[in-house]
C-alpha cells in the first residue's frame, strides 16, 4: 500500500481512499479539533488508525462534514452552481422524480435526495403555479388513490414525500387522504415532510405525526407547550431568508420567534433555503446563517445544522486559519464564504487541484 491510498479491505478498498493530515477539523458531536490524521475514503472522512499507511498529503486549512442544503428545487436552479457554492447535497422538496434520478451521482454536482413531486389535492397548492414544472405536482383525489401516489414517488427513487398543507391556496387534502398518505410513506419506511402554511396547520402536521416541516412555522406564532412537543418529535428546516430575501418580512419574525423556542427546547434545526424560490444565492446563504444566529443558534448550532445529511464522500474544505469554539455566526458566515466542496479523488489530481493549499510532508523514513 502506496501513495498515500489507504485502507486494506472493507469499506475503504476504493482506488479513491486518501491519507492526509489536516491543521484543523470539525465534527458533529466532536467540535473543534488541531491538527489530525484522517483518511478521506467514499463513505467521507475518518481518524486514521493504526493500520492505515502513513499520509502523504498535508491540507492547509480545516476539514469538515459536507454541508447540506435541505430544502431546494433543482428544476428552478443550476445545480453546478449549489456545489460550487459550498453545497455537497441537497434535498429536492418537489420535483418531477424522474428528471431528479437523472442528477443523482453527476459528477460536478451535489449529491441529490427528493421527495418528488408535491402530493396535494386535485386543484391544490402549487399544481397552479407556473413555476411547478409538469411531473412536480400529484393530484391525490382521495384516500385509495394515496397509495398509489406514493409508491409512484418511492419506485422512482424518492428518498421521502413531500406533501402539502395550505388551505388559503386552493382545495386541500381531507385527513382520510393525508392520514393515508402518511401511513403508505411509513411502511415504505420512508419520512414525510409538510408544507404547512395557515393557522392551525401546524398543529395539525404536528397531531398526524409529520416527521419534518419544510419551513420553521411562519403562519402564526405557535403556543410554547405545542413549539415544546414538536421539538421532541419533529425537525424543523429553516428557510428563514425566504421571507423577503434581503428585507426580511413579519412573516420572518414569526419563524424566528418560533424557531428560537423549538431550538432551546431541544428541537433539530435543519438549515435548508428553498432554492429555487427567489432571489437567493447560489450555495451557501449567508443572510439564512445570520438569520438562524438570530435564533439563537451558536457557530456550533450553525455547522449542526448544516450537516443534517450523511454526505458521502464529499465533504467541505476551508483554506486558511481555522475558527474556534468562541467563533460567533457573524465569524462562521465569513469563514464560510472560503469553503469548497471536495471528493477523494480532488486530492490526488495533484498539481489540478488548483486552488488546494497541498504539501508533501517530508519523510523521515523511508
Ligand atoms: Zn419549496
Amino acid at each position: 500500500m502506496t501513495g498515500g491510498r489507504a485502507g486494506s479491505g472493507g469499506a475503504d478498498s476504493t482506488a479513491s481512499a486518501v491519507g492526509l493530515t489536516v491543521d484543523a477539523r470539525w465534527e458533529r458531536g466532536e467540535g473543534w479539533s488541531g491538527p489530525t490524521t484522517l483518511v478521506a475514503t467514499a463513505r467521507g472522512l475518518r481518524t486514521a488508525r493504526g493500520a492505515d499507511p502513513a499520509p502523504d498529503l498535508r491540507l492547509r486549512g480545516t476539514v469538515l462534514p459536507g454541508l447540506t442544503d435541505a430544502h431546494v428545487h433543482l428544476a428552478l436552479v443550476d445545480p453546478a452552481a449549489l456545489r460550487r457554492g459550498g453545497l455537497a447535497a441537497v434535498d429536492d422538496l418537489g420535483g418531477d422524480p424522474r428528471v431528479l434520478a437523472r442528477l443523482t451521482g453527476t459528477p460536478g454536482l451535489p449529491a441529490v435526495r427528493y421527495a418528488g413531486a408535491f402530493l396535494t389535492a386535485p386543484g391544490g397548492y402549487p399544481s397552479d403555479r407556473s413555476w411547478a414544472p409538469p411531473g412536480a405536482v400529484e393530484e391525490v383525489a382521495g384516500p385509495e388513490r394515496s397509495v398509489a401516489a406514493v409508491d409512484r414517488q418511492v419506485a422512482a427513487g424518492a428518498s421521502f414525500l413531500k406533501v402539502v398543507l395550505h388551505p388559503g391556496a386552493g382545495p386541500e387534502l381531507d385527513d382520510e387522504t393525508f392520514g393515508a398518505i402518511l401511513a403508505r410513506a411509513r411502511a415504505h419506511g420512508r419520512p414525510v415532510v409538510a408544507h404547512v402554511e395557515g393557522e392551525g396547520q401546524a398543529r395539525r402536521a404536528h397531531e398526524a405525526g409529520i416527521d419534518r416541516l419544510a419551513h420553521a412555522p411562519f403562519s402564526e406564532r405557535l403556543p410554547d407547550d405545542l413549539v415544546g412537543a414538536m421539538a421532541r418529535t419533529q425537525q424543523w428546516i429553516s428557510t428563514l431568508d425566504v421571507h423577503g430575501w434581503a428585507s426580511p418580512t413579519r412573516e420572518q419574525d414569526v419563524a424566528i420567534d418560533n424557531l428560537t423556542r423549538f431550538a432551546a427546547a431541544g428541537g433539530t434545526v435543519v438549515y435548508g433555503t428553498d432554492q429555487g424560490n427567489g432571489p437567493l444565492p447560489a450555495g451557501i446563504d449567508p443572510r439564512e446563517l445570520l438569520a438562524l444566529g438570530d435564533a439563537g443558534l451558536t457557530a456550533d448550532g450553525l455547522l449542526r445544522a448544516l450537516t443534517s445529511t450523511p454526505t458521502g464522500a464529499a465533504f467541505t474544505y476551508v483554506p486558511g486559519e481555522a475558527l474556534g469554539p468562541d467563533a460567533s455566526p457573524e465569524d462562521l458566515v465569513a469563514w464560510l464564504a472560503r469553503a469548497t466542496v471536495l471528493v477523494p479523488d480532488d486530492l490526488t489530481h495533484r498539481p489540478g487541484s488548483a486552488g488546494l493549499a497541498l504539501e508533501t510532508p517530508r519523510r523521515t523514513h523511508p
